[in-house]
């Protein structure tokens, strides 16, 4: 784990768009964009209590993405382990109504989509790549 040096929280939400392309963007970038530089963590251990989740957000800088205003990957981080250093709120980049909609599985995004994807991506990477200029 010595060159992970940043994480990213992505919410877990099902039921809207928006929770949809947070995961999958926070996937993309640690899969493709910035392997080895970024570890996702489970939002659902996170809050069930999972330790080593804990710890690491406590020890290393923390980029929440969020699917919504409702901030729950923010919200919880703050609540275990203290201030994020920073957030990506998707509603801000594409609007409430759009991440609100009901399209939740893979299966069904679109090329649009699939966009929204790379360019909530292409934000956590000019995240962590200013976290790790630092
Ligand atoms: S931030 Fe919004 S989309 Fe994500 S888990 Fe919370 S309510 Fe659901």
């Amino acid at each position: 784990m010595a060159d992970i040096q940043v994480g990213v929280l992505s919410c877990s939400g099902e039921e809207f768009l928006g929770g949809t392309i947070a995961r999958l963007a926070t996937r993309k970038v640690m899969e493709e964009l910035r392997t080895g530089k970024v570890v996702t963590l489970c939002l659902p251990l996170y809050i069930a209590g999972g330790d080593e989740e804990r710890e690491f957000a406590k020890n290393y800088p923390v980029i929440a993405v969020d699917g919504c205003g409702k901030c729950c990957a923010k919200k919880a981080t703050v609540k275990f382990s203290g201030a994020v250093r920073d957030t990506i709120i998707l509603s801000e980049l594409f609007g409430e109504d759009v991440v609100l909609s009901d399209i939740v599985s893979a299966r069904d995004l679109k090329e649009e989509h699939y966009q929204m994807v790379d360019k909530v991506a292409e934000e956590i990477c000019k995240k962590v790549d200013t976290i790790l200029a630092e």
